[in-house]
């Protein structure tokens, strides 16, 4: 596929290389802010799953390298590690994150079922490591894909922090499965320690099957969509600017991915 069909199909990718961003999921997180307003005053964020790092602020992991970012501590690893949650958490003892966000998605496979796991397995991930390093009254925000078990994780959120919603910005494709969970007034249980998260979540899983399908048990969670609805359509095709300017020059990433380390050859 050619630079100029590749810049027409997606007017989000093409806009982020003109702005100067590292990648189109940069407006997801402004257009959620502009809806929820997490990053008013945040000092310390936390992005995992952050590469190439259009999300990232303060410290950002990631399985894959990423080019350095003035001002950000970048860790390579997997977030559903405990060594490198360790990590993370040894960089903030004594003061608690402002914000966690995670932008995680596995390499989808195509089997919806297994990518919803996977991805839930991560979110869950996430939310250990937020758990053991958000102040009080501090937010999360992470992807989340809206299948069967969606409902379920923001009901087990619901156990952690004041406000959980979940958010659809307008660059995120309606015909993606992907959306954001938004969860606001990071407020514990006051006897939690990181080894009890996961009994506290399996309480909220069991307490919600129980509730079987008597929907006024379930906790109703907003969805909203975000973003100007009369803006850009991340499902739509623009033409390329050509009328307007005598002519469109693809512009290349504003950061090409960092060179991978290379494998000694094969004797
Ligand atoms: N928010 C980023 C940005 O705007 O630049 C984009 C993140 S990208 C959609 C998803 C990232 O999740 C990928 O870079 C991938 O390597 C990472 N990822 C997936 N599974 C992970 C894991 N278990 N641990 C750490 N990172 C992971």
């Amino acid at each position: 596929m050619g630079k100029a069909s590749k810049d027409k199909r997606d007017i989000y990718y093409r806009k982020a290389k003109e702005e100067g961003w590292r990648a189109r999921s940069a407006y997801k997180l402004l257009q959620l802010d502009d809806v929820y307003h997490f990053l008013d005053g945040v000092e310390r964020v936390v992005d995992l799953c952050a590469a190439p790092g259009s999300w990232s602020q303060i410290v950002a992991i990631d399985l894959q390298p990423m080019a350095p970012i003035a001002g950000v501590t970048q860790l390579q690893g997997d977030i559903t590690s405990a060594a490198t949650a360790a990590r993370v958490c040894e960089h903030f003892e004594g003061l608690g994150a402002d914000l966690v966000v995670c932008d995680g998605a596995p390499d989808v496979t195509g089997l919806h079922d297994l990518d919803e796991y996977v991805q839930g397995q991560l979110l869950l991930a996430a939310v250990s490591i937020a758990a053991a390093i958000l102040r009080p009254g501090a937010a999360f925000v992470a992807k989340i894909f809206r299948g069967r078990d969606a409902a379920l994780l923001c009901a087990q959120l619901r156990c952690l922090f004041g406000r959980v919603e979940v958010g659809k910005p307008r660059s995120s494709r309606n015909s993606s499965i992907e959306a954001f969970v938004v969860c606001q007034g990071f407020a514990p249980p006051a006897d939690l320690r990181p080894d009890a998260l996961q009994r506290l979540l399996g309480d909220a899983g069991d307490a919600f099957a129980a509730a079987g399908d008597s929907v006024h048990l379930r906790q109703v969670i907003p969805f909203v969509a975000c973003g100007d609805l009369s803006g850009w359509d991340a499902d739509r095709s623009y033409d390329l600017p050509e009328a307007e300017t005598g002519g469109y020059v693809p512009r290349p990433p504003c950061r090409n991915p960092p060179r991978r380390p290379t494998r000694p050859p094969s004797s």
